[in-house]
């Protein structure tokens, strides 16, 4: 069951205004859907712009912040719960173990960072969670251009590159999540086998 996502996005708000715009749109279909979500803890770039928007819609908002990035990314001092974690490791960490389902929107070096880690570790099996690439006016493009360079090169496997999935638009790509979500019986069956 998807009952929250993790947002990964830019510490900026890049130059182009449907970056936010999306951004909103997204906050306003996971409010819609009683979704909540869970991100990076700032106040500023596309991270502010979602986090603002779920919380002016009645959302939860869950944001983690490694203690040196406190002033340098400006926390948010309105959300729903903040919490202060010594580092970027512990920051993803927890941000992978509280949501049940990974988002990408437009971003950086550091929105990448944390795409490729909730990748990796979905190939190793530590999560079974969707992980999805909001593609908004194909900033993505050349991202999955070099995804199937890799597989047609051998390096990445066909089943890891199609494993990530994408859509232009909110609502559509929420649909997809969905689906691919592992049910609660699935979860608990999942569980189950790791206290045996
Ligand atoms: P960016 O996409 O570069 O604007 O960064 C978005 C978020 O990723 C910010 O909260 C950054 O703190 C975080 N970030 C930046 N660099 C890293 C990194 N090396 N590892 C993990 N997260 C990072």
């Amino acid at each position: 069951m998807l009952k929250s996502i993790c947002v990964y996005c830019g510490a900026s708000m890049g130059k182009d205004e449907i970056h936010a715009d999306v951004a909103r749109q997204l906050a306003q279909e996971m409010v819609n859907e009683n979704i909540s979500l869970v991100y990076g803890g700032a106040h500023i770039g596309l991270m502010g712009v979602i986090a603002d928007e779920m919380l002016r819609l009645g959302g939860e908002v869950t944001g983690i912040i490694p203690k040196n990035l406190l002033e340098k990314e400006v926390a948010h001092d309105s959300l729903t719960r903040l919490y202060i974690v010594k580092d970027m490791h512990e920051r993803k960490a927890m941000m992978a173990d509280l949501a049940d389902g990974f988002i990408a929107l437009s971003g950086g070096m550091g929105t990448l960072d944390e795409l490729f880690e909730t990748i990796t570790w979905g190939m190793q099996g530590l999560h079974e969670k969707p992980v999805g690439i909001l593609n908004v006016n194909g900033f993505y493009d050349s991202l999955f251009g070099l995804i199937s360079h890799l597989s047609e090169q051998g390096f990445v496997q066909p089943r890891y590159a199609d494993l990530l999935l994408t859509a232009s638009e909110p609502k559509a790509l929420l649909a997809k999540l969905r689906q691919a979500a592992p049910s609660d019986e699935m979860e608990s069956k999942a569980y189950a086998r790791f206290l045996i």
